[in-house]
């Protein structure tokens, strides 16, 4: 069969070089633009004032309005749910992190995290109880894993729930808790006295076996969750620590469904393959940024994209921008066909964060001196991406669970 002549090719269209768009139904597409339209609407024309506030003032307008677009716990089914493929999850989060990566942040905590521990390991009372105003962004969660000396290895957590007649008690303290001060319940992990002695994957391989999942409402008495402030990343962002101290919850504040750690690395896993999308929407954003800007800006007589080095750059960007999409959209279709490994949503984090604050920073430097500033995109989406290269599983974490599943050597500790 011969090539089809270039007459009757596609145009070639910078926004989408690799024709991406035709891997999408109309139901993806009618999902993205939507999104899209929301965060223009009503993201985009603050985003740069609320950063530079260091403040995300109408968080819970926000998450109303994404519960309303049936964003909030997408790909989850039932209790008010929408029912998303994890493509169309994706696409969602990357079209939130084009805006921001708080606004992807809040809804990927929301859903990926607080929701889908309640959806995956929560009794039916449970999840007639939360998930139902949590999709309708009545009710936000956020997930608390994290202490101030238990990040990467949060097997050693100290976050301890007491059995205490019928009750539990909980003392301790987590650190760097997306939406912890916006919450209306905090799924929390904490050690107890007993439990099956199952470990989890990844980074924690020490003994896991007693860690549990409880639902902690947020009006409990002893439990507080002071504002994070003074952060240089992820400003539109409400991160906390919380606070347990004697904490009281009846006994069926635990999650039932799962002991050990492989109950929050499982909800990480599905957060971190919306990030393996998201990053993408920071890079594309910040891309789009700057090719605008080099073939406007002139120097030396005639625009700056018109130089070899600037096209450098641009060719460069564009390659790993849409080779990202084209991964992201790979392990959306294994995660839809129920064939996605951790390993490979590590894989997809790994190089699409990195890749994407390359891209950022690149961007930054074909902007000049307007590349500093909060007018245009590519600076605050840099310097979010920090926060995303490290939560979620650092870069070498990552380059862990692969070096691990490579060899199968547990290069951890
Ligand atoms: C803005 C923001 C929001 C967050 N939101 C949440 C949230 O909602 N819920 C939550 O639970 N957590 C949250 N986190 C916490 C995040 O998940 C942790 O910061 C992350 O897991 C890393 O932990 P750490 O900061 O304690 O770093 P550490 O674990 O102390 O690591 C410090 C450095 O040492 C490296 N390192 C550690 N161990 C090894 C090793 N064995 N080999 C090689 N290098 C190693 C790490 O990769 C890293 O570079 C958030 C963090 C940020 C910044």
């Amino acid at each position: 069969m011969s090539a089809p002549s270039a007459a009757k090719l596609p145009p070639f269209d910078p926004a989408d070089p690799l024709g991406l768009d035709d891997l999408l139904g109309p139901e993806d597409l009618a999902i993205r633009d939507t999104v899209r339209a929301w965060a223009a609407d009503r993201v985009l024309p603050h985003i740069a004032e609320w950063y530079e506030r260091g403040e995300l003032p109408v968080a819970r307008e926000l998450a109303r309005e994404l519960g309303g677009l049936g964003a909030l716990g997408m790909s989850l089914t039932g209790y008010g749910c929408a029912g998303a493929t994890a493509v169309q999850y994706g696409l969602a989060c990357l079209e939130l992190e084009a805006a921001d990566s708080g606004i992807r942040s809040l809804v990927s905590v929301q859903g990926s995290l607080a929701m889908y521990a309640i959806h995956r390991y929560g009794s039916d009372e449970q999840k007639r109880r939360w998930l139902p105003a949590m999709a309708a962004g009545e009710i936000i969660g956020c997930f608390g894993l994290t202490e101030p000396d238990h990040g990467s290895d949060p097997a050693g957590m100290r976050m301890y729930a007491k059995r205490d007649g019928g009750d539990w008690v909980l003392n301790g303290r987590k650190m760097w808790i997306t939406n912890g001060s916006l919450a209306g319940v905090a799924v929390v992990w904490a050690r107890t006295d007993g439990g099956s002695g199952e470990g989890g994957d990844g980074g924690d391989s020490g003994d896991s076996g007693d860690i549990r999942g409880f639902l902690v409402p947020a009006d409990t008495p002893g439990f507080s969750a002071p504002e994070i402030r003074h952060k240089w990343s992820l400003r539109a962002s409400v991160t906390s620590e919380l606070v347990l101290d004697d904490v009281r919850l009846p006994a069926d504040a635990v999650l039932p469904g799962v002991t050990g750690l492989r109950g929050p690395l499982s909800c990480l896993s599905h957060a971190r393959y919306g990030i393996v999308w998201g990053s993408m929407g920071a890079a594309r954003a910040s891309f789009e940024s700057a090719l605008a800007y080099a073939v406007s800006r002139e120097q030396f007589g005639r625009p700056i994209g018109g130089f070899q080095l600037t096209q450098a750059k641009l060719a460069d960007m564009a390659l790993e921008l849409h080779k990202g999409i084209l991964l992201a959209h790979h392990l959306g279709r294994r995660m839809d066909a129920g064939r996605l490994r951790a390993e490979q949503i590590s894989f997809g984090k790994l190089n699409n964060v990195r890749e994407a604050i390359e891209i950022c920073r690149t961007a930054r430097t074909v902007l000049g001196a307007n590349g500093i500033s909060l007018e245009y995109p590519v600076m605050r989406h840099a310097t979010n991406l920090e926060s995303v290269l490290t939560y979620e599983g650092t870069v070498e974490m990552h380059q862990l669970v692969l070096g691990k599943a490579l060899t199968g050597l547990d290069a951890f500790r």
